[in-house]
């Protein structure tokens, strides 16, 4: 039985040829079988991903060249674009829609032999925090089923935890990588804006949104950046800087600058367990030569309202284009005029949260609002960004918890949607100022349950990241 520890591992198997790929996409889908109930997939693209298999055994055999992914198992989540094949976004409104093209981080891995086994259940738009807001149904935590996976990537965050497939993509807009990474003891890494192209992933928040990646080790999620990222003909917020070999380099490392905020370890709504790890984390780095500092930032408490205002403003444009026209299903009842048809599908096809999300994008958007709701967050967001470039003047790493508390149970903050957004008071700095961030498993709660640590550079600094990252976090393992 297959069992993986790393790509490279992996290939070495496949080099020495005591696996192959078929018997190793069979594998996964007996256990993508096994572990149904978990509800982590959409769609398993089985038979496809045999034939892809058994193209990649064939070209081995014949000594063709192979691609750095050659026969490496991906999940993806249900809102990036994979050419021929179902998305939905985990939303009613796009249930039976097709890719017309596959995202440009899709090609990269299929340019390097990767196989693609499905597309990975998440929250409706990659609105949530929980998964709980999906058209599929919930994803189930697979170390407690009665908790939640994190949201919104938390078929992504299962997949791997579960070992049902080698390496997963997310997406991140305000912590829908590092979350669910949190909650179910896995890898999330989040590239800085701009990194990987967004050409193919359905926008929630344009000027926040990025593909992530979630992995039980460093080194496969440094191979997947490195290929995903660079510039995109397709995508113009797509950076044209070089990208390093990160997975060649993550062994160059030097002894670290590291801030911590200590508004956010004596944070109310963070659990001490949570808080005391952290806090020895920080002692053992120090102890390892790092220098460890207290940093001021006094914009905590604001990080929230202007992350949901402005995403929510994002939101409301981007989601526009769901009218039963354009795209989306279509309201099988008689109108009487387009107004109507408009209002009917709409409100038929979208969830919840995303109603909720929609209205209240263009309440802050609308006169005699704007300037009060949307223009303040936009200057909120400049001010965390320039406090986070001074704070990078004098360190290379922040530390940060990931999530105030473990995985809750299903219904615990449903009812709240405030208290829900609270929980991402962590993540969504990340994103507010476009940095690169990433959360590794730390420690075990007392109820049983994961949780991790977050680290962040400066942007375009995915390097030191990867680096720091893979001298303190010890690979995870899956179920
Ligand atoms: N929980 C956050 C939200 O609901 C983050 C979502 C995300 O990163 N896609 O907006």
């Amino acid at each position: 039985m297959y069992s993986h520890k790393s790509i490279q591992q992996f290939l070495s198997g496949i080099e020495e040829q005591t696996i192959d790929c078929t018997s190793v996409v069979k594998h996964y889908l007996a256990r993508i079988e096994e572990y149904r109930h978990l509800n982590a997939f959409i769609d398993v693209f089985a038979d496809e991903a045999l034939t892809r298999a058994a193209e990649l055994d064939n070209k081995k055999k014949k000594g063709l060249p192979c691609g750095k992914l050659f026969g490496v198992v991906v999940g993806i989540k249900d809102v990036i674009c994979y050419k021929d094949h179902h998305i939905s976004a985990g939303s009613a409104i796009l249930k039976g829609f097709t890719s017309l093209y596959s995202a440009t981080a899709i090609e990269r891995l299929l340019g390097e032999d990767a196989i693609i086994i499905g597309n990975l259940n998440c929250d409706e738009f990659a609105m949530g925090s929980s998964n709980e807001n999906s058209a599929y149904g919930n994803v189930l935590n697979a170390l407690d089923p009665t908790r939640v996976s994190g949201g919104s990537s938390g078929g992504s965050a299962v997949a791997v935890q579960a070992g049902l497939c080698m390496v997963s993509l997310g997406s991140d807009t305000g912590g829908s990588v590092r979350q669910p990474a949190d909650f179910c003891g896995v890898i999330g890494f989040k590239p800085g804006y701009g990194r990987i192209s967004r050409y193919g992933l359905i926008a929630y928040a344009s000027s926040f949104d990025q593909i992530g990646i979630f992995g039980t080790n460093i080194e496969d999620i440094a191979l997947l950046v490195e290929i995903m990222a660079g510039p995109d003909e397709y995508d113009s917020t797509a950076a044209r800087k070089p990208v390093p070999a990160f997975s060649q380099l993550l062994k160059d490392t030097k002894k670290f600058k590291i801030a911590y905020f200590p508004q956010s370890l004596a944070h109310p709504s963070l659990d001490p367990e949570i808080g005391m790890a952290i806090r020895d984390h920080l002692k053992m780095l120090e102890k390892e030569g790092h220098t460890v500092e207290p940093v001021d930032f006094e914009l905590l408490d604001y990080i929230v309202p202007a992350y949901y205002i402005l995403t929510t403003a994002e939101a409301s444009s981007n989601l526009a284009r769901y009218d039963g026209v354009k795209y989306g299903t279509r309201t099988k009842e008689l109108v009487n005029n387009l107004d109507e048809f408009y209002r009917k599908s709409r409100s038929q096809g979208f969830g919840k949260e995303v109603k909720r999300r929609i209205m209240l994008g263009t309440f802050v958007l609308s006169t005699g609002y704007y300037d009060a709701y949307y223009t303040r967050a936009q200057q909120v967001r400049r001010r965390i960004k320039e406090q986070t470039d001074l704070i990078f003047k004098h360190f290379d790493i922040i530390i940060l918890p990931t999530t105030p508390a473990p995985a809750f149970r299903f219904g615990e903050k449903s009812h709240d949607a405030v208290e829900m957004f609270l929980a991402d008071l962590f993540t969504v700095f990340a994103n507010l100022a476009g940095i690169p961030a990433i959360s590794y498993p730390l420690s075990k709660h007392s109820n049983g349950m994961p949780f991790g640590i977050q680290a962040m550079t400066n942007q375009f600094e995915e390097l030191s990241l990867l680096q720091f990252s893979n001298l303190s976090c010890h690979p995870s393992g899956t179920l």
